[in-house]
């Protein structure tokens, strides 16, 4: 008899809601967790600690250079950083007790130690003590997550040469601080010091910011970053840090190669990206395979090579994204259930929480392209929307893809103040299969930032009223 009918291993935002819906289901469920809190990556050192400093540094901006201009005179605001990071461990701290708390509502049991696969229904847990326990289970679910990539070359000590983890720890506001990647998390991270008075350069290697997002937006985004001080070095790879004197000296070569040139910085954050955490998962052995780029290898119903066991999330293909693994989680136990759990790829947006904000859904321009899709496009800037004229919000625009024949909406792309939140209207549109016209003809509030979506729509269906 098995002692459970589901084991899951790790609890980041894949493996904590995989345990929930399956206890919901009416599975037997345990969870393994190696960390001491639960939450996973997310919670403990990236969605939940990044937001909370990313919200407390824009309100910093806002009181030196925002209120102003609203007519609001303040003195120059003075950073309490201690203070800030306490904002930021008190809201890690609510979110991991949180799911400790939902943990024990579901009935759910909590095994603390490294879960190691020992074959098909079998999970060992050691825990710090050397003590290990063995779980037996019909079903074994691998929510292990990623950790940092690291840099060749390149060593994080944490202190000074840090990962998004050291990056969230500062002590101190660095003078000047180079960021080794222009994606998300370097750009967020590198926004929230900017902020608080570093020189921030960031060195990408390839010749635009945010990877695979919409060119039109990525280039529109840079320029507003940088008129926020922010330096960029495109195209470019850093090949070397080194100690000098108190500080350190980074190496940039262009990414193509030729001269190299050294750059001064106090504190250097490693952003080029995340893996595949299996580490220690004993897969070898149990016999499941990984793809080339070290990710758990799944079917369709997130089914490894050996019946009974399963993986979602960040070790698995896809965008390394909380509410991917969440959705992935919810189909999983579903799917365990008996019931027909599915995700759909299409339609997962993807959100960079700067100031303004960059959200998107579906397929860039350059994807429409590429596929050999005929498209129409619709855009509307906020600087021609009252309510973000009234908010002193004016950076920004919605663009709305559109199918040329059927007008089924392909994609949208907007960067603006609120675009996470905004972006919904136009994912819940896609899931419906829903057109540019349907978007343009629903009733949006006014005056709202959505209208510009509104307009946007409007645009690639017929034509802008407001513009
Ligand atoms: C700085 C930063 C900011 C981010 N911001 C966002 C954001 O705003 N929005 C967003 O969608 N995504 C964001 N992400 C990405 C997001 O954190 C991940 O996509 C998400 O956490 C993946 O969830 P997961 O459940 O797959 O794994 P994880 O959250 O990585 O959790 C895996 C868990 O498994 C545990 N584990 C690993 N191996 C074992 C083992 N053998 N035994 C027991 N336990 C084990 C780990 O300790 C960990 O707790 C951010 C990431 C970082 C680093």
């Amino acid at each position: 008899m098995s002692q459970y009918d589901l084991v899951v291993i790790g609890t980041g935002p894949g493996g904590y809601v995989c345990a929930i819906k399956a206890a919901q289901l009416g599975l037997k469920t345990a969870v393994v967790e190696k960390r001491a809190t639960l939450g996973g990556t997310c919670l403990n050192i990236g969605c939940i600690p990044s937001k909370a400093l990313l919200h407390a540094s824009e309100m910093f901006e806002e009181a030196g250079h925002g209120f102003e201009k609203l007519g609001i005179k303040v003195s120059k605001p003075k950073l309490d950083l201690p203070a800030m990071m306490e904002h930021k461990t008190g809201v890690v701290d609510a979110n991991v007790n949180g799911v400790s708390f939902l943990m024990k509502k579901n009935k759910i049991d909590v095994h603390t130690g490294t879960g190691k696969i020992l074959e098909k229904g079998k999970v060992e847990v050691t825990d710090a003590d050397g003590k290990a326990t063995v779980l037996e289970t019909k079903n074994i679910v691998i929510a292990t997550g990623s950790d940092v990539m690291p840099l060749p070359g390149v060593e994080i000590d944490e202190k000074q040469v840090v990962s998004s983890t050291g990056a969230l720890e500062l002590d101190k506001v660095p003078g000047k601080l180079v960021v080794v990647g222009g994606g998300v998390i370097g750009l967020e991270l590198g926004s929230v010091w900017n902020r608080l008075g570093s020189e921030v350069t960031v060195v990408e290697f390839m010749d635009k910011i945010l990877g695979p997002m919409d060119g039109d937006v990525s280039k529109n985004f840079q320029r507003m970053l940088k008129k926020q001080g922010m330096e960029f070095k495109l195209s470019s790879k850093v090949t070397g840090v080194e100690k000098k004197g108190k500080g350190l000296a980074v190496t940039v070569e262009p990414a193509k190669g030729g001269d190299a040139q050294v750059i001064e910085a106090d504190i250097v954050l490693v952003a080029i990206g995340r893996r595949p955490y299996t580490e220690g998962l004993g897969l070898d052995k149990a016999g499941v395979t990984l793809d080339e780029r070290g990710r758990v290898k799944i079917d369709t119903h997130y089914k490894t090579n050996v019946d009974g066991i399963y993986a979602i999330g960040d070790v698995v293909a896809g965008p390394m994204l909380a509410h991917k693994a969440e959705d992935e989680g919810v189909a999983l136990a579903e799917i365990l259930a008996g019931q027909a759990g599915h995700v759909n790829y299409d339609v997962i947006p993807g959100v960079v929480y700067t100031q303004p904000e960059v959200a998107s859904v579906g397929k860039t321009e350059e994807e429409l392209k590429a596929a050999g899709v005929e498209y129409k496009t619709g855009k509307f800037v906020f600087s021609a929307n009252g309510r973000a004229r009234a908010m002193n919000k004016t950076d920004g625009f919605a663009k709305v893809l559109a199918d040329a024949k059927t007008d089924r909406v392909l994609g949208v792309h907007i960067v603006g103040f609120g675009a996470g939140e905004m972006i919904h209207e136009a994912a819940v549109l896609m899931e419906f299969g829903g057109s540019s016209e349907d978007l343009a003809r629903t009733c949006h509030a006014h005056p709202t930032m959505s209208e510009a979506v509104k307009e946007a729509a409007l645009g690639a269906f017929a034509k802008s009223i407001h513009s």
